[in-house]
């Protein structure tokens, strides 16, 4: 009986995670154009260390992120989702070195990402594709989000960039439109590592920004680049460390799931069909927007291209 309870309670737990999980999805897709909102529980952040001094960082508001120690400087990627948890992870750079943080490298313009830049001292280098500044200046023209319009990318690139920054090979890539038009592969070729940003999320369906200029078939040609890295370890913004399986696993389950939407389309189903045919069954959002599901995006991209 009592570990029939304990089932029951594992299993309660398993579904409140999982709601929570698609409610950070709508939250993290709204988030560019809202102000940052304090949580309200966030989990404590914690700096975990990769090699070569590369830290990864879970916890406090908003995506995961990253920082690399240099030889006299910081380099940080991404910037959470509020100035507090931004706070909170420059107090855990502090504990590990004395060197003050100059970079910070965007892997794309989502709330959960770059929200945070507020709680940073101005005045450093905040490097970003230059999509990913356009979204942004779009997004802080809200009066208030004004407290983030000194935080615009200042080193902005359209293609790819190798960096030597304090002594650290960073190179950044761009592989075309996916997640959104302006995502970046932060790809340390030194510690085999690729900071990806929302190019892979693992335990629920990737998510596509068509209104930032996202594709999933763009997603899928990205995440073979990403693939075709000599890294064995991959820091996304919602998922623990991944590996290169996570990665072809995720890109195999897009690419059935293209395959068989078109084949369906060809069979000359319509849109609901299609989406019952997957069991998706899509509840209105009271007052929200929808964010369309993977399939219905596959679906819209295919139905552009006829
Ligand atoms: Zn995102």
């Amino acid at each position: 009986m009592a570990k029939k309870i304990i089932l029951i309670a594992g299993l309660v737990t398993i579904i409140f995670l999982s709601s929570l999980a698609v409610a950070t999805a709508a939250a993290e897709a709204t988030l560019a154009s809202r102000p940052p909102q304090p949580q309200q529980q966030p989990v404590p952040l914690s700096a975990e260390p990769l090699r070569g001094g590369v830290y990864w960082v879970e916890g406090g508001s908003g995506a995961n992120t990253g920082f690399i120690i240099g030889k006299k400087e910081v380099i940080v990627i991404d910037a959470k989702m509020t100035e507090e948890s931004a706070q909170a992870m420059l107090a855990e750079i502090k504990k590990l070195t004395p060197n003050p943080v100059k970079y910070i490298v965007l892997t794309h313009s989502d709330g959960d990402h770059v929200n945070g830049l507020a709680g940073f001292p101005q005045r450093l280098t905040i490097v970003a594709h230059t999509n990913t500044r356009k979204d942004m200046e779009e997004a802080f023209q809200d009066p208030k989000m004004s407290a983030l319009l000194p935080y615009l990318p200042n080193e902005t690139f359209a293609g790819e960039r190798p960096l030597n920054i304090d002594g650290v090979r960073v190179n950044l890539l761009h592989f075309g439109p996916a997640h959104t038009s302006g995502d970046l592969v932060v790809y340390l070729p030194d510690q085999k590592i690729a900071f990806v940003g929302d190019l892979a999320f693992i335990g629920r369906d990737p998510l596509i920004h068509r209104q930032k200029g996202g594709t999933s078939f763009g997603l899928v040609q990205t995440l073979q680049k990403i693939l075709a890295l000599d890294a064995d370890t991959f820091i996304s913004g919602h998922n623990d460390p991944l590996t290169k399986a996570d990665i072809q696993g995720l890109l195999a389950s897009i690419e059935e799931k293209q395959a068989k939407v078109k084949a369906l389309i060809q069979q000359g189903k319509s849109l609901e069909e299609i989406k019952s045919a997957f069991g998706i069954a899509e509840a209105p959002v009271p007052g929200g927007r929808r964010w369309p599901s993977l399939v219905e995006t596959i679906y819209l991209e295919l139905a552009e291209k006829k």
